[in-house]
């Protein structure tokens, strides 16, 4: 059997953790056994469907890197198609139209609740088979099967029976003539013959019903596998309406894919004790078996743990290349020193995040650092003195490097028989307008030759 997943979001909200996480598990599943993944937007509840949430969940799913084999489908689309379909099925019987006023099912359903009874619906157009010819307006239901028990055998939940007696005869098609959820999932499960569909356990009730629609249709039933929910701290769901940041916030606010994608995927999967993976290792292990079966709780702190971890370790040039489209952002100039790689070479040990780096090091590129009175405070007789010395020694040094830069510095530790501070204070004063940052080793060698003397320069002119 060719494994075939798909992510079919409706996008009446923005794509976010739960979303994603449900994305890359049908993703890494399909990916896992050689199969196809597909993209698929359901969106036949136009009045809440937006292209601001299809865009989300394009975009996110593309900064993550989970990349989909076919589509991304539309289902408004193929209205007449599953009109048609319906229509067949009020013909072969398995439908029924149902002309009963909401008047009617509001009193019904009343009556039922005071009865302590599910307030489901009576069936009463199925039983009496009314064929208005006016244009008394109707909805579809599907007959559901009145006896017997739907069996879904869970790959994460385990078996789970339903009576059939317990369930309505569902719309599938509404007043307005627009197909339903259940139904068009239906439909399209059968006609891109997806073999698994892994989604969030919010459809578990949903799964008796759609699996009723695709016998009476005469389809394959596909494998099921619902994932527990992502919880917050407080044990609340976390869902869309929730308002949850958009998955793309989270490259705004600096992470890296990887480490979204890698927290994501131990968000309710593991292997043992291991908690880093990388995404071609994943692609040969993952499986449905070892997803766990309770919820999972979202930790910002875990994620950022995960975060630290790839900014350490991800090549410099794949760095670059997100911390320059975040200097960008933050409209930095960087034509002058210090050149990026530098700076994540040396200073990427520092942070949480991209954004919290870039923010740190927007300094480096400022021109105009405005000296305030603080120097009075750190500096004494000799400083000027000590500061020439290394303007003269810094120019004169051969090699550029944080190595030869610390020896000058030693040098004159010893030379004007200071504390390391008497020398790193007032030069960060000088250099960056701050008394704290990062080594002033390091500083000096990422500002460069150039900026450095002039700042000195600067910097001794103002003091005079
Ligand atoms: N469109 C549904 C949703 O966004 C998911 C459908 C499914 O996975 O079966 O909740
Ligand atoms: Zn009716």
């Amino acid at each position: 059997m060719k494994i075939r997943t798909r992510f079919a979001p409706s996008p009446t909200g923005l794509l976010h953790i739960g979303g994603a996480r449900t994305a890359l598990y049908s993703w890494l599943f399909a990916k896992r056994h050689k199969g196809s993944f597909i993209l698929r937007i359901e969106d036949t509840d136009v009045k809440r469907s937006s292209s601001k949430a299809i865009k989300s969940i394009t975009e996110g799913l593309i900064w993550l890197g989970i990349k989909w084999d076919e589509g991304p489908f539309f289902q408004v689309d193929k209205l007449s198609y599953y009109q048609r379909i319906i229509k067949s099925m009020i013909l072969n019987k398995m439908a029924y139209k149902c002309y009963c006023s909401k008047e009617r099912l509001e009193v019904l359903r009343k009556s039922k609740m005071l009865k302590k009874e599910k307030p489901k619906y009576d069936r009463r157009c199925r039983k009496i088979k009314q064929l208005y010819e006016d244009n008394r307006s109707y909805v579809v239901r599907f007959c559901n099967p009145l006896e017997g028990s739907v069996i879904v055998d869970d790959q994460i939940k385990g078996k789970i029976i339903f009576q059939n007696k317990e369930l309505d005869d569902l719309i599938i098609q509404r007043v307005d003539g627009m197909p339903t959820y259940n139904f068009c999932v239906v439909i399209d499960d059968r006609d891109m013959k997806i073999s698994h569909i892994i989604r969030g356990e919010d459809h578990i009730n949903n799964t008796p019903r759609q699996i009723n629609i695709l016998k009476s249709l005469g389809a394959d039933i596909p494998v099921y596998a619902h994932l527990p929910l992502i919880v917050d701290k407080k044990g609340k769901k976390i869902s869309k309406r929730d308002n949850l940041i958009d998955i793309i916030e989270y490259s705004k606010k600096g992470f890296l894919p990887d480490s979204l994608v890698n927290y994501m995927l131990r968000l309710g999967w593991s292997n043992g004790d291991k908690e880093i993976f990388s995404i071609e290792e994943v692609k040969k292990i993952f499986n449905l078996k070892d997803i766990s079966t309770s919820s999972s709780t979202f930790d910002i702190e875990k994620l950022s743990w995960y975060n630290r971890f790839y900014i350490r370790n991800a090549s410099v040039d794949y760095l670059e290349d997100i911390l320059k489209k975040q200097f960008s952002i933050m409209k930095v100039n960087l034509d002058n020193n210090p050149r990026l790689k530098d700076l994540i070479q040396f200073l990427r040990f520092r942070f949480d995040t991209i954004k919290d780096m870039a923010l740190a090091c927007s300094f480096f590129y400022e021109e105009h650092i405005v000296i305030k009175n603080i120097y009075k405070k750190y500096f004494f007789v000799n400083t000027k003195e000590i500061l020439l010395y290394f303007f003269k020694k810094i120019n004169s040094v051969k090699k550029w490097n944080v190595k030869e830069i610390s020896l000058i510095s030693k040098k004159i530790l010893e030379k004007f028989k200071i504390n390391f501070k008497d020398l790193a204070i007032p030069l960060r004063i000088i250099l960056i307008g701050k008394d704290s940052s990062f080594p002033i080793n390091v500083i000096v060698f990422l500002l460069g030759r150039k900026k450095v003397s002039l700042r000195i320069k600067k910097g001794l002119e103002l003091i005079n």
